[in-house]
């Protein structure tokens, strides 16, 4: 026990087989609470991200051959946090049970007097085979199964492995840790009564955005495992249900798996496009472009919102949905609500009616999707007669004139309401060496500002981009990118994050013949 009476306790974590989706509630409600963390290779990254900021973080990783610590460090480790008073989250892949040596370090916190706890995990055993579409029991082919490592501690005398128990022991063999010794255990199957037409199926990566699979059969496995050159981490399924992945693979045949996409868009609004990219398989790498500075002075946003609140507006127009979030906070920040809206509200588009939606605000006025431009916002408006209505337009610094042009035509009184300012970010030399190796497949713009500020970070040019496919949100930013000599390969239909992701799920489900190219490179 520490000094200050804190009483230390350890909790053993499974952190899933890779896709970070795939901790228990349990498990990330631990990490969230955790002083110190400790964690291997096979933790997905992203759960450290749940830790508060102070949260220790010890890396404890370890590779087939070369420990970064031996495991008896690790137990010395737990043991004297756990003495220390910390909360400790040991955050181990997979189930911490299920050959993660996790029973050995609750041995060692027992030996020690340390409390501890077990969360367990969603093992790689069972779901990198659903993830490869590989159930390990099914009614009529497989009715139990066996989790074996296929790797022996090389410390050992004699093999632990009784090899005419394991073959015929269980209708499906799931092997562990076994890529290095696969012809042997293919060959040990085959010699204890294994047909050498069992199909068989390796899964390398499973769960992430990098999943591999090979199939094959007893004879042939471990030959196309090195062909395909399969790297661990990789589990090995042996067994007629091996057959099953033809019929039910969902997971690696999504239209974008595998791919590596840009998400340009600023760190606020990534996350949205990031998901709803990753639903349909894709490896998204984040680097904002553009980042949202409030500039408005208090005293000119006041003023705005009193005359909305008189009533003095006809119209408040709103083009994006951080100008919506950004007045709104003003609103509340001058202890007003929603209330102030005495006029009616026009919004470009679906996402900028969704965000006054989530205020409690239905716009009147929305063009048609496809047409979630300014001036498809003039057509919406053709049938009000604007001639001395004041309108508010609160929008980002600079912009474009055609809507406060286009009303003022129509005899409309425009106050423009500058409320933030698009800015430009460091790049992240990581990302930036990645386009320049040609590690990036495609680039997502959602607006021509992030089109700019892209070929600001690249020193002027959108070249190094030359042979990625280069996606768009619309027509406007689609002639940004064509502004720097760039075609681009899909453009949205519906100008949205929603439609900038349906129209690259199209471009990738369509046969290649019938891929719609918008300007041919
Ligand atoms: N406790 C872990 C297993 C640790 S042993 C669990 O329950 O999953 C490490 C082995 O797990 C690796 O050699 C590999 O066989 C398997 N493994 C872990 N993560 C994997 C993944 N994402 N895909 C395939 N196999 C994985």
């Amino acid at each position: 026990m520490s000094g200050d009476g804190k009483r230390g306790f350890v909790w053993l974590v499974g952190a899933g087989p890779g896709d970070p989706g795939l901790i228990t509630v349990a498990g990330s409600a631990r990490i969230a609470e955790a002083d110190v963390l400790v964690y291997d290779r096979l933790a997905n990254p992203r759960l450290l991200a749940g830790a508060p900021p102070e949260t220790e973080r010890i890396y404890v990783g370890k590779t087939l051959d070369h420990h970064t610590l031996t495991q008896d460090e690790i137990n010395a480790l737990l043991v004297e946090r756990g003495r220390a008073g910390q909360t400790v989250v040991r955050l181990k892949g997979g189930d911490p049970f299920v050959f993660g040596r996790g029973g050995e370090e609750a041995e060692a916190l027992r030996r020690a007097g340390v409390a501890f706890a077990v969360v367990p995990g969603v093992t790689s055993a069972i779901a990198a085979a659903a993830y490869a579409g590989i159930p390990v029991t099914q009614r009529g082919l497989a009715s139990s199964f066996a989790v074996i490592t296929g790797h022996e501690d090389p410390t050992k005398e004699e093999t632990s492995i009784d090899w005419a128990k394991i073959a015929g022991g269980a209708d499906t063999l799931v092997f562990l840790m076994g890529i290095g010794n696969l012809e042997l255990i293919a060959r040990q199957l085959i010699a204890h009564g294994r047909r050498d037409s069992t199909p068989a199926a390796v899964v390398a990566s499973g769960t992430l955005p990098g999943q591999r699979v090979v199939t094959g059969t007893l004879a042939d496995i471990a030959q196309r495992a090195a062909e395909a050159d399969i790297q661990p981490p990789a589990v090995t399924i042996v067994g007629e249900v091996a057959r099953l992945r033809e019929e039910l693979r969902w997971f690696d045949n999504r239209p974008l798996f595998g791919k590596r996409v840009l998400v340009t868009r600023a760190r606020e609004q990534a996350s949205a496009l990031s998901a709803r990219l990753e639903a349909e398989g894709a490896a998204v790498v984040e680097m904002p472009t553009i980042a949202i500075r409030g500039i408005a002075e208090p005293e000119t946003a006041r003023a705005a919102i009193a005359t909305l609140a008189d009533g003095e507006y006809a119209w408040a127009i709103f083009t994006s949905a951080n100008a919506v979030d950004i007045l709104l906070r003003r609103v509340a920040e001058a202890g007003r609500d929603a209330r102030v809206f005495a006029c009616r509200i026009g919004a470009i588009g679906p996402e900028t009616a969704a965000a006054l939606a989530a205020h409690g605000l239905r716009a009147d006025i929305v063009p048609a999707p496809e047409r979630s431009v300014a001036e498809g916002l003039l057509e919406a408006l053709a049938g009000e007669d604007l001639t001395r209505k004041r309108v508010l337009l609160p929008r980002a610094a600079v912009a474009r004139d055609a809507l406060p042009e286009g009303l003022r035509r129509r005899g409309a009184a425009v106050d423009v309401l500058e409320l933030y300012r698009i800015e430009s970010p460091a790049a992240d030399p990581a990302v930036l060496e990645a386009l320049a190796a040609g590690e990036i497949d495609i680039v997502t713009f959602a607006s021509s500002s992030t089109v700019r500020n892209l070929a600001g970070m690249l020193g002027g040019t959108l070249a190094p981009l030359r042979g990625r496919l280069i996606a768009s949100i619309g027509p406007i930013t689609s002639e940004a990118v064509r502004e720097y000599g760039l075609g681009v390969d899909v453009e949205a239909g519906e100008h949205t994050i929603a439609g900038l992701v349906s129209a690259l799920r199209e471009h990738f489900s369509a046969s290649p013949s019938s891929h719609r190219q918008v300007s041919p490179r």
